[in-house]
């Protein structure tokens, strides 16, 4: 089966204002302190053979941002995750980055280390936009970004996009959509911008002083996104991701396909051997529990195969392809498993298309209330 691994990179510049993960303002020192957090983290899990013996399909570099770490950094952790559970020549590389925090230099130092793919948070290319939403940046850092990444050796580009940003117009993004398209990426991911508690932007539609996101708008973009990218070449392969053919994310599919993955650092998340495990949150108490020797883990639990078989199905969902029929057959039969699948289908929520089960237009709008039906 095949395996990935996810570091959690919790440091950034400033904070977005949309933004509620959990993360840290980059500093020197908090990054030492934590970069030798993490490696003890990858030493206790390789000691316990948490992967057993399995070599790495993907790795991917999430935060926070990634590139807030220095290429040296980057590579180094790169170098311990090679050391402690192998790679291949063909595993999937991924490290998120922000537009404003790379150098060709430092790109080209993480090609030569084998990273294969970058994906740039861009958001929008209105520059208004950004500001709205707190990204100190510009549509001109973005592209020159993008003519940094492929100098350097990234053939796989993605971008992420946010629709739904206060005062964006329909129109507004329609350009973003041109203007990313015109950097030829290989992926692109569109999220309809929500509105988080304890965020800056909740505090401003709370005070009047920005519009919360208005949902039919969201959809009519979320429409005009699919026409638009497909005409454009790209396949729409999951809710939010767009992929030119054979750059779908790898690392993203072990997800939706339930396949295994190791999560290392604050927050992350983990599923190995239908075990469910999760790390604390905060980036103190996860430094300070690795300084004992110990794995941050505050959540564990073992699936039952009754419940493996429903993550694989709600998680699958998520694809536009669906999941395999095969999958919905309940021994002995769930009568009140099927009787939701039953409802959900009059609802016209669900579909069965060749052998497959999957979201109509419709539900693809509610995926995750359906999620919680059939969880
Ligand atoms: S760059 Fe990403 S992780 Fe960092 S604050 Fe902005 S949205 Fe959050």
């Amino acid at each position: 089966m095949s395996v990935g691994l996810y570091l959690h990179i919790p440091f950034c510049h400033t904070r977005c204002h949309f933004c509620a993960f959990t993360l840290q303002i980059h500093r020197e020192d908090r990054v030492q302190l934590y970069l030798g957090a993490l490696v003890n983290e990858m030493r206790l899990h390789a000691d316990q053979q948490s992967l057993a013996g399995r070599r790495l399909d993907t790795v991917y570099f999430g935060g926070g941002t990634p590139t807030s770490l220095s290429a040296g950094q980057l590579t180094g952790i790169l170098q311990n995750v090679r050391d402690s559970f192998g790679l291949t020549d063909a595993t999937e590389i991924s490290v998120e980055a922000h537009p404003d925090t790379v150098t060709e230099d430092g790109l080209r130092q993480l090609t030569d280390a084998g990273c294969t793919r970058i994906s740039f948070g861009v958001q929008s290319m209105d520059d208004g936009e950004l500001l709205q939403i707190g990204r100190r940046t510009s549509s001109n850092r973005t592209q020159a970004a993008v003519g940094m990444a492929r100098s350097a050796g990234f053939a796989n580009i993605n971008l992420d996009l946010i629709y739904g940003v206060p005062g964006q117009t329909l129109d507004g993004w329609l350009a973003t959509l041109d203007a990313v398209l015109a950097l030829e990426p290989a992926h692109l991911s569109c999220y309809a911008l929500t509105v988080e508690e304890k965020t800056r932007l909740h505090l401003d539609v709370r005070r009047g002083d920005a519009i919360e996101p208005d949902a039919a708008l969201q959809n009519e973009m979320e429409d005009a996104a699919a026409r638009r990218l497909i005409t454009a070449g790209f396949t729409r392969y999951e809710i939010s991701n767009y992929a030119r053919p054979g750059y779908a994310c790898r690392h993203n599919l072990l997800y939706w396909q339930g396949h295994d993955y190791l999560g290392l650092g604050p927050s992350a998340q983990s599923y190995l051997d239908g075990r469910r495990f999760g790390n604390v949150e905060s980036v103190e108490d996860y430094d300070r529990t690795l300084g004992q020797g110990c794995l941050p883990i505050t959540e564990s639990e073992l699936l039952s195969a009754d419940q493996r078989q429903r993550e694989r199905i709600v998680f699958g969902l998520r694809l536009i392809e669906g999941v395999d029929q095969v999958l919905l057959r309940h021994e002995p039969p769930d009568r009140a498993w099927q009787q939701t699948l039953d409802r959900l289908t009059q609802r016209g929520l669900l579909e069965e298309r060749a052998g497959r089960l999957r979201l109509t237009d419709a539900g693809r709008r509610f995926a995750d209330s359906v999620a919680a039906e059939l969880i």
